[in-house]
């Protein structure tokens, strides 16, 4: 296998439009006093945010199932097929242990997607925190019957934030990896984003889809990028980008 010639890359940007409550959470144990026992994972201004590896890894997953590559022992799948979508898209790692001789390269990279604030100055009589719910689940014990109330910090419906990826495209390739790509987005907005997700929470949609190209000679001959596409959601871009 030698190695295919970099053609350009593709910047896709969209809004994720958060539809039910989002809970990302911290690994922060640290309990502040008069804190949140559940926070969401913040930028160093106080914003929610949502990590890129968060997207990418649960993009990952449920394109490893859609395309039947799930690894028995529930491990993350790689192989040396070069043209297995999902190890072409996201990667894999180089592993010493296997007998996997090659890697594919990783073409996607997935941006931290940060807060628009603004979409959340609708809701800001009716937040608990400046950019946050407080939902308070309850669990119910089954012998006393005494409700177990839990608070959990959640983005409200509503907010808006902004995602950014990047897929190379290498000799022949064409649109391959930037279609799924759009099948892995579309396989997300029916799961679900972080903690909950089987009780309602989590649920988002990618809107003000923008793709630009910039090829290799953007980088070598600082030539314009040229525009792509635009398209209100992922179903068009699906349906469209053929
Ligand atoms: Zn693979």
């Amino acid at each position: 296998m030698g190695v295919k010639k970099f053609l350009g890359k593709y910047i896709v940007k969209a809004d994720i439009e958060v539809i039910t409550g989002l809970h990302i959470g911290t690994n922060k144990d640290s309990l502040e006093i008069g804190g949140l026992d559940n926070p969401v994972i913040k930028d160093p201004k106080g914003r929610p945010y949502i990590p890129g590896s968060s997207l990418k890894g649960k993009m990952r997953v449920l394109s490893e199932f859609y395309h039947g590559k799930v690894h028995e022992k529930g491990d993350v799948h790689k192989c040396a097929d070069e043209n297995c979508p999902v190890c072409g898209l996201f990667g894999t790692s180089v592993d010493n242990k296997s007998n996997i001789s090659t890697f594919s390269r990783t073409r996607l990279i997935v941006r931290d997607a940060y807060l628009d604030e603004k979409s959340l100055e609708p809701y800001a009589d009716f937040l608990e925190t400046k950019y946050t719910e407080v939902k308070h689940e309850n669990s119910i014990n089954r012998v006393t019957s005494r409700a177990n109330p839990r608070p959990q910090e959640r983005v409200p419906a509503g907010a808006i934030f902004k995602a950014e990826f990047v897929v190379d495209e290498y000799e022949g390739d064409e649109k391959k990896f930037l279609m799924e790509l759009f099948l892995a987005m579309k396989l997300l907005e029916d799961d679900y984003l972080g903690g909950s997700g089987s009780r309602g929470y989590g649920k988002i949609a990618f809107r003000n889809i923008q793709i630009v190209k910039r090829e290799k000679t953007f980088y070598s001959e600082g030539k314009d990028e040229s525009p792509v596409s635009t398209f209100g959601n992922v179903e068009e871009a699906l349906s469209k980008l053929k």
